[in-house]
């Protein structure tokens, strides 16, 4: 199993929970409709460039600014 979670930098505790839940999931002592979250596919985010390109954009004005005060 390859697993990718994002815990926004606080994820000791749902980290060790999502972790026991997965075992238990693959084990099979757990069913998918028993868990916590509901299970979904991974998609593209529509307009995924357009997204990046204004993150990005706004890093690097975020950056910029504070270098020069
Ligand atoms: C600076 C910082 C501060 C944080 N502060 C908080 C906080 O205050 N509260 C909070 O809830 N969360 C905090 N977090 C987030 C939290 O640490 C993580 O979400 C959590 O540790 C993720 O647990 P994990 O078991 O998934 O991964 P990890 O804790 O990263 O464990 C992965 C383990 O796998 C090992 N490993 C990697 N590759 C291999 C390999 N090939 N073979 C064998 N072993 C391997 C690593 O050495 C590591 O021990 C913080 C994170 C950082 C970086």
């Amino acid at each position: 199993m390859i697993s990718f979670s994002g815990y926004n930098g606080r994820g000791i505790a749902p980290g060790t929970v999502f972790g026991k839940l997965a075992a238990a999931l693959i084990l099979g002592t757990v069913q998918e409709g028993e868990l916590p979250l509901p299970l979904s596919r991974v998609t593209r985010p529509r307009l995924g460039w357009a997204r990046e390109a204004v993150y990005e954009a706004g890093a690097q004005l975020v950056h910029a600014a504070s270098a020069r005060w």
